[in-house]
C-alpha cells in the first residue's frame, strides 16, 4: 500500500531507471511528488471550429479522425504521421513527429481534441505536433510540469494520478479553526484539485492554500529559528521627552517621523521590549528619529547606544547627535576600530560606571569587552548592512533590552517582511518639505566633455559633487577605478579644482579627514567608491555620477543617489554606463523612471529573483515552490499573523494538531543554514 513515505520507485509505472528522473527533478518519495505542482495549466474546455481559429492561434480543436494514418520516414531518426481531421464543417490536416505510440493509438472515425497551434491558409487549415486526446476523457484542464529531457509532463501527470488514487486521504496540516479563519480548503482537496483541477475555481482554491501554507510554513520557521518568545520588559519607561527632544531640533518633524516616533515611545511604555524596524527611504529623516527615541530612554535614566556600519557614518551621527544634543546634560562617546587603545579603555570605563548616556559606533560596541552600566537601547542603523549574525549578536548583549533597526530600501517590501518577521515595522513614507526631485540620466561616455563641464558649472555656483566608481584601482579593462579616474580628472578635466578621493582601502584617519574637507566643503568633487553609498549626509552636495553604472545593483543605485537632494537645491543622478546589454538599459533605465525606493527594490527583485537578492545567499531564505514573495505579499502578511497566533499558544509546535505542520517546517528548511 502505497503512502506519503513511500519511495517514488515504488508506484506503478516508475521502476529504478524512471526514479532516477525523478530524483534529479527532486522527487524522491510520494510526498516530494504530490507536492510538485504544475508549471501552468492548458484550459481544453473552450473548443473552437477551424474556421473560428485565427492563424497561428493555439486552440483546441473538437474533430473527428477521417483518414487513416500515413507513415513515411523521412530519415533515420525523423519519420512522419500524417492524418486528416474533419471538425464537421472544415478540414485540418495534423503531422506528427517521431511519436508513433501517439500515432498507433489513433482511430480512425473516433473523436480527438486536438491542442496546438493552428496554421491556416485560404485553403487549407494543419497543425504541427498538436497533442491529441480522446474526446470524452472529461479532462479539461491539463496541468503542464516542468519536465526533465527523458520525463515528460504527461508521464508525471500519469504517476501523479497513481499515486494520488493510491494514496487514501492526505493527512492535514492545518487546524479547523485556521481553515475557517482564512478560508481554505483542506490540504486533500488542495492536492488533488493542484494537480487535477475540473475548473479555473478549483485551481484558485488549490493556490490559494498551497500559497497559504506554504507562506505560513515559513513565517513559522523564521519566527522559530529567531527564538520569538516575548519576555517582560526590564527597562520600562515611564515618562515620554518627546516634546523636549523636538524643542532641540532645526526643522519640525513630518508626520510620518512624527508617527513612527509615537510608535517607538509606544513599545516603550509597554510590557515587552521594543523590537521594531524603521523603514524608511534615503534621506527621509531617520536619524532624527532614532534621536529622539535615544533621548527618551536616556531620560529615563538608561544608556543607548547607535551602531552604524562604516566608520564614516559612526563619526557623522557623533558629530551631528553631541551637536544636537549639546547643552542637555547628555555625554556621549564614540567607539570605532580606529580609536586609540588608550582611548578605547577610557570609554569603557566610562560606560561602566555609567558616565556615557550615549555610545556611538561601529560593531566595534557590541564586542565583548564593551560593558555598559545600565544599556536600555541599542539601535542599528543600516540594518542590511549587518550580517544575520551581527544582529543575533547583539539581541545576546542584554535581556529584555530594546533593540530598534533602521534601514532604507534595498530590501523590498516582501523580504523585510520575513526576514523581519519577528519585528514590529514602521514606515517613514514622507520625505521632509522642500526636497527637490531628483533629475536622472542615463549616459554614455561619449558625453563626458559635456558633463565635466555640467559638474565645473554647478562647483562654480558653490555646489558639490560625487563621483562614484565600481573598483579602487586598476584591474579589469574598462572598468573605471577610483584612484586612476581621481588623478586623470585632477591633472585634466577638473585642474585647479579641488578633488579628493575616497575608498575602503584608506587608513581610517585617512578616510576621515578626506570626509570631513568634503562635508566642510573644502572637497568640492569627490570621486569614491561605495564606501558613502550609506549615511553620508552633506546636503550641498548636488551631483552623483556614477561610472560603469551597469555594476550596480538597482538598490545599490538607489542608496547612492539617495546621496543628493538632500538639500533645497536641485539634483542631478548620472548614471554612465557603456553597456549595450538590453537588460542593463532595462535596469537603469528604471532608476531614471522611479524614484521610490521601495518600488525600485520590488523591480530588483523581479529581475534578480529573490535567491540572487542579496548577492551572497545570506539571507537563508529556502526556496518555495508555488507562492511568490512579490505577487502574494498579502497573503505573507496574513500568514505572519497567523504564525504569531499559533505560536502564542504552542510555542514549540508540540500540539497534536500542529504535528504536521511542524514537520513541513523541518522539511523546508532542512538544507538551510542560519
Ligand atoms: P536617512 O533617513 O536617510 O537616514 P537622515 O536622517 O540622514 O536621512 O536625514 C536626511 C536629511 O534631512 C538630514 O540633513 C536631516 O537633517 C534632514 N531632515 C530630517 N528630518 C527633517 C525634517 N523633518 N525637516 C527638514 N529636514 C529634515
Ligand atoms: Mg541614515
Amino acid at each position: 500500500m502505497l503512502n506519503v513515505n513511500s519511495n517514488i520507485q515504488f508506484i506503478k509505472g516508475v521502476g529504478e531507471k524512471r526514479a532516477r528522473l525523478f530524483n534529479s527533478l527532486g522527487i524522491f518519495d510520494v510526498d516530494s511528488l504530490i507536492h510538485f505542482y504544475p508549471r501552468k495549466y492548458e484550459d481544453w474546455s473552450k473548443t473552437k471550429t477551424v474556421k473560428e481559429a485565427l492563424d497561428n492561434e493555439v486552440v483546441c480543436i473538437r474533430a473527428t479522425m477521417i483518414t487513416p494514418v500515413k507513415e513515411s520516414m523521412i530519415r533515420k531518426g525523423l519519420t512522419l504521421y500524417k492524418c486528416r481531421f474533419s471538425d464537421g464543417e472544415s478540414i485540418v490536416d495534423v503531422t506528427i513527429f517521431n511519436n508513433k505510440y501517439l500515432a498507433k493509438s489513433l482511430r480512425i472515425y473516433d473523436d480527438y481534441l486536438l491542442f496546438g497551434k493552428i496554421e491556416k491558409n485560404f485553403t487549407k487549415a494543419s497543425m504541427s505536433a498538436p497533442k491529441i486526446e480522446k474526446s470524452d476523457t472529461g479532462i479539461n484542464i491539463h496541468p503542464i510540469y516542468s519536465a526533465t529531457g527523458k520525463l515528460t509532463s504527461k508521464a508525471i501527470l500519469k504517476v501523479m494520478r497513481t499515486a494520488l488514487d493510491e494514496i487514501g486521504e492526505i493527512e492535514e496540516t492545518l487546524t479547523e479553526e485556521i481553515k475557517n479563519k482564512y478560508n481554505l480548503i483542506s490540504l486533500d482537496k488542495a492536492i488533488r484539485y493542484i494537480h487535477f483541477p475540473r475548473d479555473e475555481k478549483d485551481i484558485v482554491d488549490a493556490r490559494n492554500r498551497l500559497i497559504f501554507e506554504e507562506l505560513l510554513t515559513l513565517q513559522l520557521g523564521l519566527l522559530k529559528l529567531k527564538g520569538n518568545k516575548k519576555r517582560q520588559s526590564a527597562y520600562k519607561i515611564t515618562s515620554d521627552y518627546t516634546d523636549e527632544f523636538i524643542q532641540l531640533l532645526p526643522f519640525s518633524l513630518t508626520n510620518a517621523q512624527k508617527k513612527a516616533m509615537k510608535e517607538c515611545i509606544d513599545d516603550l511604555e509597554g510590557e515587552h521590549p521594543m523590537s521594531r524596524l524603521i523603514q524608511g527611504d534615503v534621506g527621509s529623516g531617520k536619524t532624527a528619529v532614532a534621536a529622539g527615541v535615544l533621548y527618551t530612554v536616556i531620560k529615563n535614566g538608561y544608556q543607548g547606544a547607535l551602531m552604524a556600519p562604516t566608520e564614516i557614518l559612526a563619526k557623522q551621527h557623533y558629530e551631528s547627535l553631541s551637536k544636537l544634543l549639546d547643552g542637555t546634560g547628555i555625554r556621549t562617546g564614540l567607539l570605532t576600530g580606529s580609536v586609540k587603545a588608550s582611548e578605547k579603555r577610557e570609554i569603557k570605563s566610562l560606560l561602566i560606571n555609567g558616565e556615557i548616556d550615549l555610545l556611538i559606533g561601529t560593531h566595534a560596541l557590541i564586542q565583548n569587552d564593551v560593558e555598559f552600566k545600565r544599556l536600555g537601547l541599542v539601535i542599528t542603523d543600516e540594518q542590511h548592512r549587518f550580517g544575520v549574525k551581527q544582529r543575533a549578536e547583539l539581541a545576546n548583549k542584554g535581556d529584555g533590552i530594546h533593540t530598534l533597526v533602521m534601514s532604507a530600501t534595498p530590501i523590498p517590501r516582501t523580504l523585510g517582511l520575513i526576514l523581519y518577521g519577528d519585528l514590529d515595522i514602521s514606515i517613514i513614507d514622507e520625505l521632509p518639505p522642500g526636497r527637490q526631485e531628483i533629475r536622472t540620466d542615463v549616459v554614455n561616455s561619449s558625453y563626458n566633455n559635456r558633463l565635466y563641464k555640467f559638474i565645473k558649472n554647478a562647483v562654480d555656483r558653490g555646489e558639490q559633487c560625487y563621483i562614484i566608481c565600481p573598483a579602487v584601482d586598476e584591474n579589469e579593462l574598462g572598468v573605471k577605478s577610483a584612484e586612476q579616474y581621481a588623478d586623470e580628472l585632477s591633472e585634466g578635466a577638473f585642474n585647479g579644482y579641488n578633488l579628493g578621493l575616497l575608498h575602503g582601502k584608506l587608513k581610517p584617519k585617512e578616510k576621515e579627514s578626506v570626509m570631513k574637507a568634503f562635508v566642510d566643503g573644502d572637497i568640492k568633487i569627490l570621486v569614491a567608491t561605495t564606501v558613502v553609498e550609506v549615511g553620508v549626509d552633506v546636503p550641498n552636495a548636488t551631483i552623483m555620477v556614477i561610472e560603469n553604472a551597469e555594476r550596480f545593483g538597482l538598490s545599490q543605485l538607489h542608496q547612492l543617489r539617495g546621496r543628493i537632494g538632500r538639500g533645497n537645491k536641485k539634483s542631478y543622478c548620472v548614471l554612465v554606463s557603456d553597456s549595450e546589454s538590453e537588460n542593463a538599459q532595462n535596469r537603469l533605465m528604471t532608476m531614471k523612471r522611479y524614484t521610490d525606493g521601495f518600488k525600485i527594490a520590488d523591480e530588483d527583485l523581479k529581475i534578480r529573483g529573490p535567491g540572487d537578492f542579496f548577492g551572497e545567499k545570506q539571507h537563508g531564505l529556502p526556496d518555495l515552490k508555488i507562492a511568490d514573495m512579490v505577487d502574494d505579499v498579502e497573503t505573507l502578511r496574513l500568514t505572519q499573523h497567523c504564525a504569531k497566533e499559533i505560536l502564542s499558544n504552542d510555542f514549540n509546535l508540540e500540539h497534536s494538531e500542529n504535528k504536521n505542520l511542524s514537520k513541513r517546517i523541518d522539511l523546508m528548511f532542512k538544507n538551510i543554514e542560519y
